[in-house]
């Protein structure tokens, strides 16, 4: 069996495309969606992820604020940019790029984000409600795992999903999430016993762990849905490439459908951060939600 290929890259346009389509309407109310950025330091990796973001927000039509900030900038400089951000109407969605530099604390500066424009959906009150069942900004990256899923799937009700690992930004989310479509839902860590058997065992294979190639084929079940989150940067045959968790060659002969690295759940990110912006926006404005653009 070859796999199906969930293209990322394809669903990302897609959901960039009904963002715009949103935005134009908004817009013909009089309502502009804005997405701030904040960025603390000159990390290169962080500067070119701001800047995509950047430029995507203003192709989907809505306004973007850049906030570049000095490596050296104190507590209670950003602290108080944030409070600026949260009482200014024109911003709908704020973002502060992480890492932060040694000396911030960033569950501080994260948990002083307004809940209601906390669009990487990592403010604790985000974390609460989506853990409760409640209305939520959810987190990026697993809602595009999300959508992917349920594009492919249709309904994912009673199929066993096993998440390896369980980060706040990805992991432990991403299992919440499949938990509310109503999946059998297992975390697996570094410290799982046998990791290959309790990975044969899903229907539903997500992988955020930040090892190249960790899982190979005979992990994964015949004809399972695979999404790879990793993204590892390696050097082979004294090339530089972009792998995933998975063993893409080999997972690809067992799996039902798996997502590329790149060009799989790397794309959906920036693309849900910009559906969260317009949820956010909507809601602020009393507005009823895009359909299919939140969990
Ligand atoms: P993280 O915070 O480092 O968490 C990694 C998780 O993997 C931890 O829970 C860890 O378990 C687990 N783990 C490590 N070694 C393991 C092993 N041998 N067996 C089983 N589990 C193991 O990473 P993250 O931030 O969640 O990111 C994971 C990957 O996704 C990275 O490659 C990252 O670059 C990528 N990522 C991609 C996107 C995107 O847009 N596509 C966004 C975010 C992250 P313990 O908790 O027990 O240590």
């Amino acid at each position: 069996m070859t796999a199906t290929i969930i293209d990322g890259k394809a669903f990302a346009a897609k959901v960039r495309a009904q963002v715009a389509e949103h935005v134009a309407r908004l817009k013909g109310q009089g309502i502009t969606p804005g997405l701030a950025v904040v960025l603390v330091g000159e990390d290169p990796a962080s500067e070119v992820y701001v800047r995509n973001k950047g430029k995507q927000t203003v192709e989907v039509g809505m306004n973007s604020f850049e906030h570049k900030l000095p490596a050296e900038t104190s507590e209670a400089e950003l602290l108080a940019l944030i409070a600026r951000l949260n009482a200014d109407p024109a911003v709908h969605g704020i973002l502060v790029q992480l890492p932060l530099p040694g000396h911030l604390n960033s569950d501080l500066v994260i948990n002083a984000i307004d809940p209601a424009k906390d669009v990487d959906g990592f403010h604790i009150s985000n974390v609460g409600l989506l853990g409760t069942g409640q209305k939520a900004m959810v987190p990026c990256t697993p809602l595009g795992c999300l959508m992917m899923l349920r594009d492919h799937l249709g309904s994912l009700s009673g199929l066993n999903a096993v998440v390896v690992g369980r980060s706040n930004i990805v992991g432990k989310p991403m299992a919440q999430l499949l938990l509310g479509d109503s999946c059998t839902v297992t975390i697996a860590h570094s410290r799982t016993k046998d990791l290959g058997a309790v990975c044969r065992g899903a229907d539903i294979l997500v992988a955020a762990v930040g090892r190249p190639e960790m899982i190979p084929g005979d992990w994964v079940k015949p004809g399972a849905t695979v999404i790879d989150v990793g993204i590892n940067r390696i050097e082979r045959d004294g090339k530089k490439k972009l792998v995933g968790d998975v063993d893409f060659a080999s997972a690809v002969e067992v799996a039902g459908a798996i997502t590329p690295v790149p060009g799989g759940v790397g794309p959906m990110t920036i693309a849900c951060l910009l559906a969260n912006t317009l949820t956010a926006c909507c809601r602020a404005n009393g507005l009823p939600e895009p359909e299919g653009l939140t969990a």
